[in-house]
């Protein structure tokens, strides 16, 4: 990846500037302690005299000169030297208290004497005494508010961030980015408006003034924002919502203050907001922890404003990325701000050969590597995934010491980012092996009889990633973006196929089976509060609205009735228990089928391609099955069907 590149009209001078600052405030910190050192380093050399003994002398004539301090008296002596000449010399000597009598004492025996100048240090001293200080205050209050965030110059606090990308200068175009059309469709008409604004408002259109890229991590929205820097020839503002956010409230607002005035100095540009979520959280949303929320509203309001702040055709575009929009504050989302949301999603079949295409240029392919079925393979996968699956082969290819990257190395780092490394230094004893053996090979029989799973390509008793011991792999034959009633039952089957082998063969269940207990029951769960495919509760949804791009997250319940509640509860039980009685069916009719297969697996540890197929073809359906496929319900009652078998 191309880095960043800082524009120097921002960031190359203010280095300059503290450095020269800094060795200015040092240089004059050392003037000042040598103009109090130097003096009171020669003065500590006079000769000190006790104050009586000063009086003494001056009693007997021979003080000449005095010089009266309030608290310390300089006084030259009248001496003879051995020669006969009159000398000079100086002495120093402490008062009691001031001594009222002194000066007609002196008037009285005819010494000259001064009070002292009234400034010993001198000029230089006392102005900087009186610079240095602030000085000293502000360089480390500077220092501090840079090492917070790197901004331009020491004590421009206020002062926005944002990178400014000349044109072209990020490397990176819209060729680099690939399988997200229609989004770049649409930022491409973005730069148009930029480039040839006169087109659009000749017939009064209004050009758009902000525009929300959404979609879930690692699709590309950053690098979209970057390629349209690098097409567009107009300034390119760019800055991160979390950058915003800073220690001291008010920053955040001040920063976008600048940011926008600095953007219509430079009309028409573009300013990009990355994270935009960080900033443009609900209002009055959840949690505040004390001041950070506050912080955080300033900033927002701020940008509001701003927004709000400037006519459409003045030329500054906003674009803002997200893969939270559904936390958003709202009035983000209205016209005349955010107004244009461009979904940039994950990438379908065709789009994923695309990235893996721009991907692959830079990497030494061998002759077998067939993206589209290496694109067939990673179906959820978002442009970051394949980039890094891409860099993921190279490296294994490398480690091999390859001259090229082969289809062996892609579907083994396919692997590795599906299920985690290999763990071959995990020992299993005995018994563990062949209960990871047997489990699997039940997930396996059962995911080849079920509907629209795709066919199992792989089983495995190598540990692998952080918790699993075994594993088996099912691959899609397409991208699939519904699912049918069928085949979530089918689905809940095969998670508990598993532990049905377990049960089957052992007569008793380990603890391997958790993970696919919990996906089960979760399946089960969205099948009847979600997705309303329950008969007894209909299509209601008891579930509040689904997080767009956040798997695995589950909001709260709707509030229901304490009965309604339990009768989810047997719903979803009613659930998981039939696809368990099937699955166990399933698996004593092909008790033999199983046995052979999880046999061949402890020997060669793992299973796949033509030997897997010859065995799973041979799996067949139970009568009940197909009706349970169908309604989900079992030909007769469950309740005096034992579960288990020993
Ligand atoms: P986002 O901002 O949406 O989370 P990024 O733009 O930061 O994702 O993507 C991270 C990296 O993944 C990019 O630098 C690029 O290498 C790769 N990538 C993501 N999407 C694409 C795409 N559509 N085409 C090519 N590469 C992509
Ligand atoms: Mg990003
Ligand atoms: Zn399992």
């Amino acid at each position: 990846m191309p880095v960043e590149t800082n524009n120097d009209k921002n960031s190359a001078k203010p280095p300059r500037i503290r450095q020269f600052g800094g060795s200015l405030l040092i240089l004059l910190s050392l003037l000042l302690i040598l103009n109090f050192i130097v003096p009171s380093f020669f003065e500590a050399r006079l000769p000190q005299v006790p104050y009586s003994d000063f009086i003494a002398q001056v009693e007997a004539g021979k003080v000449d000169r005095a010089v009266v301090g309030g608290d310390r008296i300089e006084y030259a002596l009248k001496t003879q030297t051995p020669e006969g000449k009159t000398e000079e010399r100086v002495f120093v000597t402490t008062p009691v208290a001031i001594d009222l009598d002194l000066p007609k004492i002196l008037r009285d025996h005819k010494v000259e004497f001064a009070a002292p100048p009234p400034n010993q240090n001198g000029w230089i001293g006392t102005l900087l005494s009186w610079v240095v200080p602030p000085l000293i205050f502000f360089g480390i209050w500077g220092f501090l508010i840079n090492r917070q965030g790197g901004g331009p110059a020491a004590l421009t606090v206020g002062k926005s961030k944002a990178r400014i990308y000349s044109e072209g200068s990020t490397g990176v175009k819209f060729v680099d980015v690939a399988g997200v059309d229609e989004a770049k469709a649409e930022l491409e008409e973005i730069v148009d408006f930029l480039k040839n604004a006169s087109k659009y408002t000749r017939l009064g259109a209004k050009i758009p003034k902000g525009v929300l890229l959404v979609g879930p991590p690692g699709t590309g929205k950053t690098l979209l924002a970057k390629a349209i820097a690098g097409e567009a020839s107009v300034p390119f503002f760019s800055i991160s919502g979390s950058e915003f956010i800073e220690l001291f409230v008010g920053i955040g607002a001040a920063r976008v203050r600048d940011l926008f005035d600095q953007a219509k100095k430079q009309a028409p540009c573009i300013v990009f907001i990355d994270e935009l979520d960080a900033l443009g959280k609900s209002r009055g949303g959840a949690g505040p922890i004390m001041g950070g929320n506050d912080e955080r509203e300033q900033t927002l309001n701020q940008l509001l404003t701003e927004m709000d702040g400037f006519d459409a055709n003045t030329g500054v575009i906003i674009i803002a990325a997200t893969n939270r929009p559904e936390i958003l504050d709202p009035a983000l989302r209205r016209p005349g701000r955010f107004d244009r949301q461009v979904v940039v999603d994950r990438p379908d079949k065709i789009g994923r050969e695309a990235i893996l295409k721009v991907h692959a240029r830079n990497v030494k392919l061998a002759e077998d590597v067939n993206l589209n079925v290496i694109a067939g393979r990673t179906p959820g996968f978002a442009g970051a995934d394949l980039a890094n699956l891409v860099n993921e082969a190279a490296l294994l290819a490398a480690r091999q010491n390859r001259q090229a990257v082969t289809m062996a190395d892609f579907n083994e780092a396919i692997e590795r980012l599906v299920a985690g490394l290999e763990k071959r230094s995990r020992v299993l004893n005995e018994t563990e092996k062949k209960t990871v053996a047997y489990h699997e090979v039940g997930h396996a029989i059962i995911g080849a009889l079920m509907p629209g799973a795709g066919k199992v390509e792989k089983i495995s008793v190598v540990p692998r990633g952080v918790g699993a011991l075994g594993y088996t792999i099912q691959m899609p034959e397409e991208d699939r973006f519904l699912m049918l009633e069928d085949e979530i039952r089918g689905r809940i089957a095969t998670l508990l196929g598993g532990r049905s082998a377990e049960e089957i063969v052992f007569g008793k269940v380990s603890t391997g089976a958790s993970d696919d207990i919990q996906k089960a029951t979760d399946l089960a769960e969205r099948t009847v509060t979600l997705y309303g495919m329950s008969g007894e509760l209909g299509p209601v949804a008891f579930e509040k609205t689904q997080q767009e791009f956040l798997e695995g997250y589950s909001n709260p319940r709707r509030p229901i009735s304490p009965k309604v509640a339990e009768e989810i509860d047997r719903e979803v039980k009613q659930i998981v228990d039939n696809a368990h009685y099937v699955a166990l069916a399933i698996l004593r009719q092909n008790r033999d089928l199983l046995e052979q297969t999880a046999q061949e697996l402890l020997q060669k540890e793992i299973l796949e391609g033509e030997q897997l197929r010859a065995h799973l073809s041979q799996a067949k359906a139970p009568d009940e099955m197909e009706e349970w496929l169908r309604s989900g319900k079992l030909p007769h009652d469950l309740a005096r069907v034992p579960t288990m078998v020993v």
